[in-house]
């Protein structure tokens, strides 16, 4: 898939069924081929008057999105965001286990920032939680390397740092199953994040820092 318009809806790397019994069939159904689907159609269908920002990256136009047309800034930033969020949201889940857990250095690091697994997973849910109307809560690396929870409203993407996994706590994303509990939602899909992928997202990030760190001494 090209990274610039005409972006494309992603294929999801599971069956529709395959996070069950955590996110049911109809939910990751509704949430890929008509909520994600649309972002998609809107992103290009913003761009298409405006051939000098086709050959954009997702990425480009999310970070200079203040050098974009005044007219569109707030459509290309929604829209983008929606595409981003909803890519990494559904790359970095896979078929659940109860036994699911953070895995190599990864796990070490979430402990170290954290104290424990246990205390990362509540830290996660409360800030999930907090999250006022919709949005999203993060595990992001930050510049000095260090692990941090961070929250963002509707489809904001927090930028200048990395991000390692993300859990999506519009309403859409979990109401059918689990209606107003939010938090129980936030709790079962922990059984469903695909470790692998997320401690992939956080060496990528710590080996360009420390190439970065090389650099400057
Ligand atoms: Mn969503």
């Amino acid at each position: 898939m090209e990274d610039k318009y005409p972006f494309e809806l992603i294929s999801l790397p599971y069956q529709y069924n395959a996070l069950e019994p955590y996110i049911d069939t109809e939910t990751v159904k509704l949430h890929h081929d008509k909520h994600l689907k649309k972002y998609v159609d809107n992103l290009n269908e913003i761009l298409s008057n405006y051939p000098v920002y086709q050959t954009w990256s997702l990425e480009k136009l999310i970070l200079n999105n203040n050098t974009l047309p005044t007219n569109i800034q707030t459509g290309v930033k929604n829209n983008a965001g929606g595409v981003y969020n909803h890519n990494l949201y559904f790359n970095i889940m896979r078929p659940g286990s109860q036994l699911n857990e953070p895995i190599g250095n990864l796990k070490e690091a979430i402990i170290k920032s954290f104290d424990s697994l246990e205390n990362f997973y509540n830290l996660f849910k409360e800030a999930a939680l907090k999250v006022f109307g919709s949005g999203y809560a993060w595990l992001i690396v930050d510049k000095d390397k260090e692990l941090k929870i961070v929250t963002s409203a509707n489809q904001d993407v927090p930028l200048n740092v990395f991000h390692v996994l993300l859990i999506d706590v519009w309403e859409h994303a979990y109401y059918l199953k689990y209606k107003n509990k939010r938090d129980e939602y936030i709790m079962k899909w922990h059984n469903i994040i695909d470790w692998d992928k997320s401690e992939k997202n956080y060496n990528i990030a710590v080996n360009f820092l420390n190439t970065l760190k090389n650099n400057w001494f």
